[in-house]
């Protein structure tokens, strides 16, 4: 079976071809390097927040359709969110890239639930979210999927 066939294709290739948000953020107050070197994504994930909001959130760097198009579908779901309710979409989102299972609360992105089904995948679906996590944190080190 073909990953992209799975994934509703349309949707990937969009995001893949016209990511949103595809820039640096100029004044974020957190920023993270995220490498999945399984297969060769490299992406870095900005983050503006202010007063526990998450004002906005961009990406730059190289990757497979599916890393790009995460990461471009989850820059756009985070923007205006809660701390918390950020908090809490990441592990909704780890968990259906995981296992297939909720998403209910992910709108679009419940369509990349379907790589749970390619675990070599599934850490390109992940890789921003982990980055924007640990953007989150505040930590220095480089996030690996590996
Ligand atoms: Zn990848």
């Amino acid at each position: 079976m073909d990953v992209f066939r799975d994934l509703y294709q349309q949707l990937i290739i969009d995001h893949n071809q016209n990511p949103r948000n595809f820039h640096e953020l100029e004044n974020a107050s957190h920023h993270a390097e995220g490498q999945n070197p399984l297969c060769g994504d490299n992406l870095s994930v900005y983050v503006k927040e202010k007063d526990g909001i998450v004002e906005e959130v961009s990406f730059t760097g190289s990757g497979c359709a599916i890393s790009k198009a995460s990461a471009s579908i989850m820059t756009s779901a985070l923007a205006g969110l809660e701390v918390s309710k950020a908090t809490r979409l990441f592990e909704d989102f780890i968990t259906l890239a995981t296992t297939g299972e909720g998403g209910a609360e992910l709108g679009k992105m419940e369509v990349l639930g379907g790589v749970h089904k390619y675990p070599a995948r599934v850490k390109c679906a992940t890789l921003a979210w982990h980055t924007f996590r640990g953007a989150l944190d505040n930590t220095n080190e480089i996030i690996k999927t590996e």
